[in-house]
């Protein structure tokens, strides 16, 4: 594989926050520019140039990633889902343009002046009835849910983006809220390629502090046979969990 590594910063590919696993930028940018942008939707381009301006852009989903959402959400069928992450609402608009005109998402997050910057875009899209926001830690949310029977098996897909510290115990509850054949997708569980690092490698305090947790739920989900999985090199690693039982 050739090595553009020559040509210094400025042949990097420019998806602002993109940790793509690749080890190519040229291959990276090859997909981008190929499949990606060309059939990116014009709502989706406006929100990602609204995000790259933004100081915490490095959390937005990549392009290549919401075109594989929005894929998987049409391929499954997908009505009722969920996401626990919004951040401005790349993924969450990738998701809502995927779902029918009477297709459900329970966002959550802890911030609701990012999920704002993103949804005047969002409405324009004609896409936000699909969406029921709610602020606060998603956690709660998800007990609540579960106190009521009607909620148990309903949901057809959930996407996990948020604290990585809390995986496990969303894992818990998800399980019962997710129908059997739904399906839960869990994000950056490549976490940086920092998941094969040598224990006294340099990383970025975050990138340490939350890699345990990254681990644990790789090993957890791997030994869980209620779910079939598949582990992605897509974005930071995506692992989609299809609940059997
Ligand atoms: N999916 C988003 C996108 O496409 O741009 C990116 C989400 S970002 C990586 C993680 C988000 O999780 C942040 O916006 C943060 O505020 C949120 N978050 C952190 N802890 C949370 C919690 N306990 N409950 C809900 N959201 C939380
Ligand atoms: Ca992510």
């Amino acid at each position: 594989m050739a090595s553009d590594s020559k040509n210094g910063e400025q042949h990097r590919h420019q998806e602002v926050g993109h940790k793509s696993l690749l080890q190519s930028d040229a291959l990276y940018q090859y997909i981008l520019e190929t499949s990606v942008y060309p059939r990116e939707p014009e709502a989706m381009k406006e929100l990602r140039d609204i995000t790259a301006k933004h100081p915490w852009n490095l959390m937005t989903t990549s392009a290549d990633e919401g075109q594989f959402l929005g894929l998987l959400l049409k391929l499954i069928n997908a009505k009722n889902t969920m996401e626990i992450g919004v951040y401005t609402g790349y993924s969450l608009l990738a998701t809502a343009l995927a779902l029918p005109d009477d297709g459900k998402i329970l966002a959550m997050d802890i911030n609701r002046e990012n999920y704002e910057i993103g949804l005047p875009v969002i409405q324009k899209a004609g896409v936000a009835h699909k969406i029921d926001f709610r602020e606060g830690p998603a956690l709660p949310v998800l007990d609540q849910l579960l106190e009521d029977a009607k909620n148990h098996g309903s949901f057809d897909f959930v996407f996990v983006d948020a604290d990585k510290d809390n995986y496990i115990n969303y894992h818990k509850r998800l399980l019962e809220l997710v129908k059997v054949g739904g399906v839960i997708a869990y994000d950056n569980t490549l976490w940086n390629g920092s998941v094969v690092a040598p224990p006294d490698a340099p990383m970025r305090k975050y990138i340490r502090y939350y890699r345990d947790f990254v681990l644990e739920l790789n090993k957890a989900l791997a030994a869980d046979d209620r779910i079939e999985i598949c582990q992605l090199p897509v974005g930071d690693g995506v692992t989609i969990c299809r609940r059997v039982k």
